[in-house]
């Protein structure tokens, strides 16, 4: 296991993944940055959602499957990293590239799981714990004492993040300033990870609250069918706000729901109560919520075809969909309210 209190050279950590995986390694950053500098290679939209995160010095933007793509954008970046003088590297994303893309850059430690593609080119191999939340196995590259607990993932929205939330807001159909609401995320980039009741959902929540729909413009279309059930209470800010503005506005909220995708890793970070609903995927995997309050919601036991991938696969393999089609509306209000502050 790394120890990273010996390495007096700044720390670079490797982090092409999803970007809920860049939300869960910020445990990570924050550890290694206690202890020196920390820069971070990940992918555009990750280095957004890292931009002020007081855990890290710089963030290298590496488009690996648009303008860096292929053999030239990775020894560029290499050459670029070697003149940086690492004393270490944790390899939170696991392929071969990013492995190749260190060992160029001629980092003498190279942290990352056994189980990685790229392995046999790091020189510490940790232990893939299966049975341990994702935020944690990325922070125990680095951290080796069992007895402290990781911190939970952060992110730091800045004033034009916090302005724009305050702006959209000002466009609610309901009273922002005197109306508490709850976040609804319908969108995931595996389409068998939305549930697909969403806007049926609006009428089993209670009154008193607003809803704002967040998400990305993919996300446009759910987002108008729960506008439609209840014009006068939702407002769709999908496709409209930064992630980090996104995240701003999920920690205003009195509580989200949401499907295992981004935006449940957003309320982790902001603290704000989170129902997680799970179709193909299940929270054994390591990437459930991490919010205070938090609930799962989950077909019962006894549906033998679930879980049927990692991700989610973009079909039903049987058809008939029936580990999200079966989880009715009520059963998701009813996890929430008590999650649920004014
Ligand atoms: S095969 Fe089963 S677990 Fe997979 S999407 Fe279909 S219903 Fe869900």
């Amino acid at each position: 296991m790394g120890d990273a209190a010996s390495v007096a050279s700044p720390s670079l950590v490797i982090q092409t993944s999803f970007l809920g995986d860049v939300v869960l390694t910020t445990p990570l950053l924050s550890y290694l940055a206690e202890r020196g500098p920390v820069d971070v290679v990940t992918t555009p939209s990750g280095g957004a959602l890292l931009e002020g995160h007081p855990a890290v010095r710089r963030v290298f933007r590496y488009d690996k499957r648009g303008a860096q793509q292929g053999f030239g954008g990775l020894r560029a970046l290499a050459e670029t990293l070697r003149h940086e003088s690492y004393g270490a590297a944790y390899l939170a994303q696991g392929s071969w590239r990013s492995a190749a893309l260190v060992w160029m850059a001629r980092i003498p430690k190279r942290v990352g799981f056994d189980t990685s593609g790229g392995a046999m080119l790091y020189s510490e191999r940790v232990t893939f714990r299966r049975d341990w939340h994702h935020a944690e196995r990325l922070y125990r590259l680095a951290a080796d004492d069992p007895q402290v607990a990781p911190p939970t993932p952060s992110l730091f929205p800045r004033d034009v993040d916090r302005t724009a939330v305050t702006t959209l807001l000002a466009t609610a159909p309901f009273d922002a300033g005197s109306t508490p609401y709850i976040c609804i995320a319908p969108g995931s980039v595996w389409a068998t990870k939305r549930w697909p009741d969403f806007a049926q959902l609006i009428d089993a929540l209670p009154t008193r609250f607003g809803i704002v729909v967040v998400g990305g413009a993919e996300d446009r279309e759910p987002a108008q069918a729960i506008v439609a059930v209840a014009p006068g209470r939702v407002l769709d800010a999908t496709g409209q706000l930064s992630l980090l503005a996104s995240a701003e506005m999920i920690r205003r909220a009195s509580g989200i729901v949401t499907n295992d995708s981004l935006p449940q890793h957003l309320a982790s970070a902001m603290g704000t109560a989170t129902v997680t609903i799970y179709g193909p995927t299940l929270p054994a995997f390591g990437f459930g919520p991490l919010a205070p309050r938090h609930a799962i919601i989950e077909h019962a036991p006894g549906l033998e075809c679930r879980p049927c991938s990692a991700h989610g696969p973009q079909r039903c393999p049987r058809g008939h969909f029936k580990c999200m089609r079966e989880i009715t509306p009520a059963s998701v209000a009813a996890s929430l309210r008590p999650l649920l502050v004014d």
